[in-house]
């Protein structure tokens, strides 16, 4: 799944790296103004430093009161509801699924999924009013509420604690909202606009409300034009039809998918590889595969699904810094349950000398990968073989 964290971080740091103010990583919180800028911390070293900007977007979804806060603005726009989804390995329920989603009402009045993704089955999600300072985890009673609803549609298909692989969740930015309940805010989105006084010049600061995966292209274009509006300078052009990323001339039906994967496998990769990294990289998989023939390259002895290049792929271009990224934001192997203790200490090794981890580096990025997959997301890892 596309991992929306990265998003914000990534505008911070090539904004840094234009500014040439200074090394940042790709995790790094906005946590505070000065009268020279907007102060930033660099997760991973705790390094502090200032960005100076006209324009500041407060693009940081359901933490939006709270980095306002940082910058001594106290807002309350944000009333975010927490949403779980378990992942369900059940190949009879899958089947029955029969490829389609079901999306339907259940007996709360809540709108509801079972929704077949390759080879497992999603089922999703609450809505209940959450508070951001708190980790966000799917819980028993949720779990309940997902085999009820599943039931409520399968009532023959037994669904147990067994067949869970992965559970996940987190806090929808949603606007603040009083009486209404959580299900049925407003899923639209706003921008707030407030502009101060900083060391004799007007700063402006854009808070994005709300918003939805699958309005951000045009949400996205309005807050470019907002904060273009506050720079003086007018939008010359839209984006709206562009193709960007892995999505510029993805196939759109399976007969399209079969011609892409045929014509692309190659000497480097075969057409089930092929097919793994056009799910994994859109169709930027034929960068992936040119950069894969340039080297010595095979498949890790823990997974097929991935290759030592192609870790190194990730370190080059995908802006991996730790284990967990691997596992949980460039590939659906977390999701999937398909995670191993032999695969955590594979790619530690693997990815050791390229991230400039030593032996204690290596031992903790597992620990920290194994911790977080099994107290946030209720894995339980396969042992070593
Ligand atoms: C359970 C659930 C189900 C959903 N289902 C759907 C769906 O089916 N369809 C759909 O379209 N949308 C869905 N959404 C909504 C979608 O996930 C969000 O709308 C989307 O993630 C918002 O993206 P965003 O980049 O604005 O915010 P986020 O994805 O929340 O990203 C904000 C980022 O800001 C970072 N951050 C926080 N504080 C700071 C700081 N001080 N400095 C720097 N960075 C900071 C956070 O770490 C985070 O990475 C769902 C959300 C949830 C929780």
């Amino acid at each position: 799944m596309h991992n929306p964290e990265r998003l914000t971080l990534d505008v911070l740091r090539d904004g840094l790296e234009a500014n040439k103010q200074s090394r940042a990583s790709n995790y790094v919180s906005a946590v505070g103004t000065t009268d020279a800028g907007t102060l930033l911390r660099d997760e991973l070293t705790g390094e502090e430093f200032l960005f100076d900007a006209d324009v500041v977007i407060n693009a940081t979804g359901a933490w939006v009161d709270e980095t306002n806060d940082s910058f001594g603005k106290r807002t309350s726009f944000m009333g975010g509801t927490k949403g779980s989804h378990i992942v369900l390995d059940h190949p009879e329920l899958l089947e029955a699924c029969n490829g389609r989603e079901l999306f339907f009402e259940h007996t709360d009045g809540r709108i509801v999924l079972i929704y077949p993704m390759g080879d497992r089955v999603l089922v999703g999600t609450t809505d209940i009013d959450a508070d951001i300072t708190e980790d966000s985890i799917c819980t028993d009673e949720e779990i309940e509420y997902f085999f009820e609803l599943v039931a409520h549609v399968f009532p023959t298909i037994d669904v147990r604690r067994d067949h869970i692989v992965y559970t996940f969740s987190g806090v929808r930015p949603l606007p603040k909202h009083d009486d209404t309940q959580p299900g049925f805010v407003s899923r639209d989105y706003r921008i707030e606009k407030r502009t101060d006084r900083r060391a004799g010049k007007n700063v402006t600061t854009l808070s994005l409300v709300g918003g939805k995966w699958t309005t951000f292209r045009a949400l996205s274009e309005n807050l470019a034009s907002e904060a273009m509006t506050a720079l003086g300078m007018p939008r010359k052009t839209t984006t709206s039809e562009l193709q960007i990323g892995g999505g510029k001339d993805f196939p759109r039906t399976q007969a399209e998918e079969r011609l892409w994967v045929n014509r692309t496998a190659n000497e480097v990769a075969d057409r089930d590889r092929v097919r793994v990294l056009l799910t994994r990289y859109g169709t930027r998989a034929t960068d992936v595969l040119e950069f894969l023939g340039q080297g010595g390259d095979q498949l890790l002895a823990s997974t097929n699904e991935i290759s030592t290049r192609e870790l190194t792929y990730m370190v080059q271009n995908e802006q991996i810094t730790r284990l967990a990224d691997v596992l949980i934001r460039r590939t659906s192997l977390a999701f999937r349950g398909l995670v191993t203790e032999a695969m955590l200490t594979e790619m530690a090794e693997l990815l050791a000398p390229q991230l400039g981890w030593n032996e204690a580096e290596s031992r903790r990025q597992v620990e920290s990968a194994r911790d977080l997959l099994v107290t946030m997301h209720g894995m339980k890892i396969a042992a070593a073989v």
